[in-house]
């Protein structure tokens, strides 16, 4: 039996008929760049973020951080925190318009930003900080907005890994100037290509980031900004709207998963950690290498992330499940403040040892909802396996 890391075809298969039906209607409709089925997605989402806001569809999660920046006029001499343990996109995205990205550490357990650490790395000309709701839970939402509200920084949410996630009973996403979600195949919210979607509550703010996505154009053929071609397909959202009403069960889903692997692994969760001498005995809750829960949050698990410590054990333990049949990743294994690309940035304040102790020592299980019993079963038991031998 082999085990995919990820297989999104098994999702497509029990909606296969309306996702035909939903790219006819398109096909047949003629109309493709925008018009009323990406209306029609954009307010199927505010109602799934619970409401009060304005959604615009974009052409990628990676877009819908770039179109925020461009929005907040973040742009050279401007400082901008970002987590180093995350996807590029949101580093990347901060050099695209010419601000800096100042790297700051994660927490250990939930492997989301620090905010006492950004703290350590503001600067007079630092202008925003995005926190990232990595691997499906939200960030520690109350101490951002604390710390961004006291230095006078907006804060852009990157939510791609979280849509359906909660801090506190409110969507994530929803709480910061900006929220950014992607809806790549990947995500608990896949699309059948490139995807992504931006929100604000602010009126203004989103009416520049609209007129942005379109060469910053209003009315036709009068530019008032430099924008560019940010826009979503009429085909993606229609295939889009098929999904979102099914989302909130396969996110239950990956919950019950996500609950079995905690059960089954607690007894050899005991697992070899060196994170201890890293970040400080007791860290970790006793050095278990599950992933943390936090409290006033709902995680949807878009990864199911264990840490295993020791030094070569990570690359042991994956080369033994792949010669069993199954899929594993590693998400991320190098830090961004130590990508080739961000060489030329002045060096950090301070050090990033969780970041880097993360980036060396994670490994990503399979948790999609379509997972079976039987399968997950067999993970857990060649992993435990693992752990029995000498
Ligand atoms: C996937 C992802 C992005 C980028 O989204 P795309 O739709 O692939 O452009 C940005 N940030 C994070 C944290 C992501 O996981």
């Amino acid at each position: 039996m082999t085990i995919p890391f990820f297989d999104i075809s098994r999702q497509h298969a029990q909606i296969e008929n309306q996702l035909i039906e939903a790219a006819s209607r398109v096909i047949r409709s003629g109309r493709y760049i925008l018009g009323s089925e990406v209306e029609q997605f954009e307010q199927d989402c505010v109602l799934f973020l619970g409401g009060g806001l304005h959604a615009l569809a974009v052409s990628s999660g990676t877009d819908s951080l770039l179109l925020a920046l461009m929005a907040l006029e973040i742009g050279p001499g401007d400082e901008v925190i970002v987590p180093s343990f995350t996807f590029f996109a949101t580093a990347g995205c901060v050099s695209r318009v010419g601000a800096t990205p100042v790297f700051a550490d994660s927490c250990p357990i939930s492997f989301n930003l620090d905010p006492a650490d950004v703290v350590r790395r503001i600067s007079k000309r630092t202008k925003a900080i995005i926190p990232v709701h990595l691997f499906g839970q939200a960030a520690d939402m109350d101490e951002i907005m604390a710390v961004a509200k006291d230095h006078g920084l907006k804060v852009i949410e990157d939510a791609a890994q979280a849509f359906g996630a909660t801090y506190k009973g409110q969507a994530v996403g929803t709480l910061g100037d900006f929220g950014t979600y992607s809806f790549y195949p990947t995500k608990n919210l896949g699309a059948l290509g490139d995807a992504g979607l931006l929100v604000t509550k602010t009126s203004d703010l989103a009416r520049r980031a609209e007129i942005l996505r379109v060469h910053g154009m209003e009315p036709k053929y009068h530019h008032q900004f430099i924008g560019g071609n940010f826009r979503l397909d009429a085909l993606q959202t229609a295939l889009l709207r098929v999904k979102l009403p099914h989302l909130s069960e396969w996110n239950l889903k990956r919950c019950e998963k996500a609950r079995i692997y905690i059960d089954a692994l607690s007894p050899v969760a005991d697992l070899p950690t060196n994170i201890d001498s890293v970040v400080g005995r007791g860290a970790l809750g006793g050095g278990s290498c599950l992933p943390g829960i936090l409290p006033d949050r709902s995680h949807i698990w878009n990864q199911f992330t264990i840490q295993v410590g020791c030094a070569g054990a990570r690359t042991r333990l994956r080369e033994y499940l792949a010669s069993q049949g199954i899929g594993t990743d590693i998400y991320y294994p190098i830090p961004l403040h130590r990508q080739a690309c961000f060489a030329h940035l002045p060096v950090p304040v301070a050090p990033l040892p969780v970041a880097e102790y993360l980036a060396n020592n994670v490994l990503s299980l399979p948790i999609f909802p379509e997972l079976t019993k039987v399968e997950q079963s067999r993970i857990v038991e060649a992993i435990s396996d693992f752990y029995r031998q000498p």
